[in-house]
C-alpha cells in the first residue's frame, strides 16, 4: 500500500512539507501560527513564500493564485506567473512573502451587497495559514479570506474562520469550569456529498440542463427508484473509471476521500472524506465540487451537482457531519466514563438551546432556489428545523427534564437512575433519515444542505448560534461556587431542556403529522428560500453575529442582500429558459406532430378504414388540447415572470417568485411532460428521462 500512501497530500504544502522545506525557526512560528493564531513576521512569510514557490515550481506549478470564496459562486482565482523579466531579456522567478500575505483582486464584479460602491472597486485577499496551499492544474493555491478596505468581509471563509474562533472561546469558557485548559477548541466537519453523472452527449442536447443546471421538463422514467436497487449497487465501469479518477487527484491534493457508492436514485452517487477541521473541510468541499465537474468531462460525463436535476426521483443533499473537539475530546462524545457526563450533558443542551433557539437562522443558512425543490419533498428532510436524539439520548434529557437526574459529590458524575451510557452506544447506529439534525453516535448530522452549497454559511451559523447558548451557560455560573457548581449546572440544564425540547422529533419526518405537530410546538416551517431569508436580516440575527464577533449589521445585511438576489436572478433565468423552451422547442414539435396525426386522419378516412378512425382521432384531440393548455400556461406563466421583474423591492420580488412564478412553471412543465407520453418518440426534441438516466 506503500504506493497509495505515498500519493496522498503530494501536490499539498502541508506541515509535512514545510518541515522539509522551512528552516527550523521559521517552521516553528509557521506551526505557531496554525495552531495558535499567531501573527506572522514579514520575515516569516518571506522564507514561507520562497520555500512554497521553489516546491511548488519543482512540481510544476507556474501561477500563483489567491484562492477565495466570494459570496456568490464557490470559489475564485486569478493567476499570477512566477515570472519576473530581468531587463537584459532573460527572466527569474520571484514570489515574495508580501504577495504570499495579501492580494489585491479587482473585486468590482464580485457581488458585495452593497457593501463597496462600485466605483471603490479595491478589495484584498488576506492568506489563511490555517488551510495549506495547494497546487491545481499547475497554479499554488493559496486559500484566502476576501475583505474589503474598510475591514468588511467580502467572502464566506472570513465569517467562518470567526465563528470557529467565538464557539473556540465560548467553549473554554464552559471547560474551564470542568478545571479543563485546551489549547485549542475547533470544530470538525465531514461533508457527504451527492451528485448526479450523466453522459455529456445527452447532457449537451437538453438546454435546461446546460443553462439551469437541472430540467426544467421532463416526464418521469418507466423505471425511477422504486425498485431501490440502486442504492450501494455494483458501480458501472464508466462511473468507476470516473471515480478512480477523481479518488486518485483528491488524494494528491490531500483531500481524505473515502467512502463513495452508489446512491438512492439512477445516476446518483455520493462521496464522503474522512473528517476534518472545519475551515480546511470546506475548502477541501468545495475543491471536491470543482474536480467532480472537471474529471467528468474527461470521461465524456457531466457531473450535476444541482439539488433536483431531475423530477420524480430523489434529489442531492450534503450531510454536514459536525462535532466540537479540543486536542484531547470529542465534547459531542458521551464516552463510557460517567465522570464526563455533566460536561458533555452541558455541551448537548447547548446545542439543543441553539438549533431551537435559531431554528429559523439555520434554515435560511440552507435555503436555495434549488434546495427549495428538496426540502420537504419527501427525499430530504422537511423545512422545519428539528432535532432527533435516538432512544437513549431521549431518555437522558427527560430525566433531566423530569428531575430525575441527580449529581453526586463527586466531580461532575451524573445519575441518570439506570445505566444509560451502555445504550447510548449501540444507539450510534441508529438511523433517522427524515431528520434534519441528528445525533449520530459522537457528532450532529446537519442535513439540509443543498449539494451545491458551499457549506460555510450552514456551519458559520451553527457555530454562532453554538458559541451564544454555551455563553449563556457561562453567564449563568458566574459567580456559582465550586461546591455548587454540579448542581446549578445541572439546574440550567434542566431549565434549557425543558424550554426547548419542543426541537426535539424522533417521528418521521416525511409524514403528513409532522408539519401539523410542529405547528402546535410553534416551530416554524419556511418552505422556499424567499420565506426563509428575512430571517437572516432579522435583528436577532444582526445581534447574534454582531454580539459575537463575526459579522457587522452591514456585513449582515449585505449576505441577505447577495442571497435575495441570487435567488431572484436565478428565478428569472429559470422562467426566461422555460418559456422560452416551451414556445421554440416543444410547441412546435407537437404541433408539428398533431398535423402529421391529422394527415394520417384523412388518409385513413380515404382508405374507408373506419375502426382506426377514432382511436388517432382521440390523440389528435388531446395533442390539440395540450397545445392549448401550453399556450395558456406560457401566457400565464409571461404575466407573473413580468410582474416579478417589474416589482423593484428584492424581498418582494423573492415572493413573487416563490409563490407566484415557481407554481406557473410547474403548471407549464405538466402541460408539456403530459404531450411527452402522447408524440412519437422520434419526433421528440430532447433525450428523455429514460435516455439520460439509463446508460452503460
Ligand atoms: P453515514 O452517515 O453515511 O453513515 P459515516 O458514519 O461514515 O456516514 O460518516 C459520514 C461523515 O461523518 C464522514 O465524512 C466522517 O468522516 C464524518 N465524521 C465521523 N465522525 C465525525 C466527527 N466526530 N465529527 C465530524 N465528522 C465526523
Ligand atoms: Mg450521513
Amino acid at each position: 500500500m506503500a504506493d497509495l500512501t505515498d500519493r496522498f497530500g503530494t501536490e499539498v504544502f502541508s506541515e509535512a512539507v514545510m518541515k522539509k522545506w522551512l528552516p527550523k525557526d521559521v517552521y516553528k512560528k509557521m506551526v505557531a501560527t496554525i495552531e495558535e493564531g499567531k501573527a506572522l513576521d514579514i520575515d516569516v512569510a518571506n522564507a514561507v513564500a520562497h520555500a512554497m514557490k521553489e516546491w511548488a515550481l519543482l512540481h510544476g506549478a507556474t501561477h500563483y493564485a489567491h484562492w477565495f470564496q466570494p459570496l456568490s459562486g464557490i470559489t475564485s482565482e486569478k493567476h499570477d506567473s512566477f515570472l519576473e523579466p530581468v531587463h537584459d531579456g532573460t527572466a527569474i522567478t520571484k514570489f515574495s512573502g508580501k504577495e504570499l500575505i495579501q492580494a489585491e483582486p479587482d473585486a468590482s464584479s464580485f457581488p458585495n451587497g452593497g457593501l463597496r460602491a462600485t466605483f471603490e472597486a479595491r478589495g484584498y485577499t488576506a492568506w489563511d495559514p490555517t488551510s495549506p496551499a495547494f497546487i491545481k492544474d499547475e497554479v499554488l493555491c493559496i486559500p484566502t479570506a476576501f475583505c474589503s478596505y474598510t475591514g468588511e468581509a467580502l467572502d464566506k471563509k472570513t465569517p467562518l474562520l470567526r465563528s470557529m474562533t467565538a464557539l473556540d472561546k465560548a467553549a473554554k469558557r464552559v471547560l474551564a469550569y470542568f478545571g479543563k485548559d485546551p489549547k485549542r477548541v475547533v470544530t470538525n466537519v465531514g461533508n457527504e456529498q451527492e451528485y448526479f453523472l450523466i453522459k455529456k452527449e445527452a447532457y449537451r442536447k437538453r438546454r435546461d440542463l446546460v443553462i439551469t443546471g437541472r430540467t426544467l421538463f421532463g416526464a418521469a422514467p418507466c423505471k425511477g427508484q422504486e425498485l431501490e436497487e440502486h442504492y450501494f449497487g455494483a458501480i458501472r465501469p464508466t462511473v468507476s473509471a470516473y471515480m478512480k479518477d477523481l479518488d486518485d487527484e483528491l488524494w494528491a491534493l490531500g483531500i481524505p476521500a473515502k467512502t463513495k457508492h452508489n446512491e438512492v436514485a439512477p445516476c446518483q452517487h455520493e462521496l464522503a472524506p474522512v473528517y476534518s477541521e472545519a475551515n480546511q473541510a470546506i475548502d477541501n468541499n468545495l475543491v471536491t465540487m470543482e474536480k467532480m465537474k472537471l474529471i467528468a468531462s474527461r470521461h465524456d460525463l457531466v457531473c450535476l451537482l444541482h439539488e433536483k436535476p431531475f423530477e420524480g426521483i430523489n434529489g442531492s443533499g450534503k450531510h454536514n457531519n459536525w462535532s466540537i473537539g479540543s486536542e484531547s475530546e470529542n465534547l459531542l462524545d458521551p464516552g463510557d466514563t460517567p465522570a464526563d457526563n455533566l460536561q458533555f450533558v452541558v455541551f448537548l443542551t447547548s446545542v439543543i438551546a441553539a438549533v431551537d433557539e435559531y431554528a429559523e437562522l439555520l434554515r435560511a443558512s440552507v435555503a436555495s432556489a434549488g434546495n427549495d425543490h428538496r426540502l420537504g419533498a419527501n427525499e430530504a428532510p422537511p423545512a422545519i428545523i428539528s432535532i432527533f436524539l435516538g432512544d437513549a439520548l431521549t431518555e437522558v434529557v427527560e430525566k433531566i427534564v423530569d428531575g430525575e437526574a441527580s449529581v453526586h459529590a463527586k466531580h461532575g458524575v451524573l445519575d441518570l437512575g439506570s445505566d444509560i451510557l451502555p445504550k447510548l452506544r449501540q444507539d450510534n447506529t441508529d438511523r433517522n433519515r427524515t431528520s434534519p439534525f441528528a445525533f449520530t453516535g459522537n457528532k450532529f448530522e446537519f442535513r439540509a444542505l443543498g449539494s451545491e452549497a458551499n457549506p460555510s454559511d450552514a456551519n458559520m451559523v451553527l457555530d454562532c448560534a453554538v458559541a451564544k447558548t454555551l455563553n449563556d451557560f457561562s453567564a449563568a455560573m458566574e459567580g456559582v461556587s465550586e461546591d455548587d457548581f454540579e448542581e446549578r449546572a445541572l439546574e440550567f440544564c434542566k431549565q434549557s431542556l425543558t424550554a426547548h425540547r419542543r426541537v426535539l422529533f424522533d417521528g418521521n419526518g416525511y409524514s403528513d403529522e409532522w408539519p401539523v405537530e410542529a405547528e402546535k410546538r410553534g416551530l416554524p416551517n419556511l418552505h422556499t428560500t424567499a420565506d426563509a431569508l428575512p430571517a437572516f436580516a432579522a435583528d436577532k440575527a444582526v445581534e447574534l453575529f454582531s454580539s459575537l464577533g463575526v459579522l457587522s449589521k452591514v456585513e449582515v445585511l449585505s449576505r441577505y442582500e447577495v442571497k435575495l438576489e441570487k435567488y431572484n436572478k436565478l428565478l428569472n433565468i429559470e422562467a426566461t429558459t422555460m418559456i422560452r423552451e416551451a414556445r421554440r422547442t416543444y410547441r412546435p414539435v407537437i404541433t408539428a406532430y398533431a398535423t402529421k396525426v391529422a394527415k394520417g386522419l384523412e388518409a385513413i378516412r380515404a382508405a374507408g378504414a373506419e375502426a382506426a378512425m377514432q382511436c388517432e382521432q382521440n390523440t389528435l384531440n388531446k395533442l390539440c388540447n395540450g397545445i392549448t393548455d401550453i399556450n395558456d400556461s406560457i401566457k400565464a406563466l409571461d404575466a407573473v415572470h413580468q410582474k416579478a421583474e417589474g416589482t423593484e423591492d428584492a424581498q418582494e420580488q423573492a415572493n413573487v417568485y416563490a409563490h407566484e412564478v415557481v407554481p406557473a412553471m410547474e403548471t407549464l412543465r405538466t402541460a408539456v411532460d403530459s404531450m411527452e407520453e402522447l408524440v412519437a418518440a422520434d419526433y421528440w426534441p430532447v433525450p428523455t428521462y429514460d435516455d439520460i438516466l439509463f446508460y452503460v
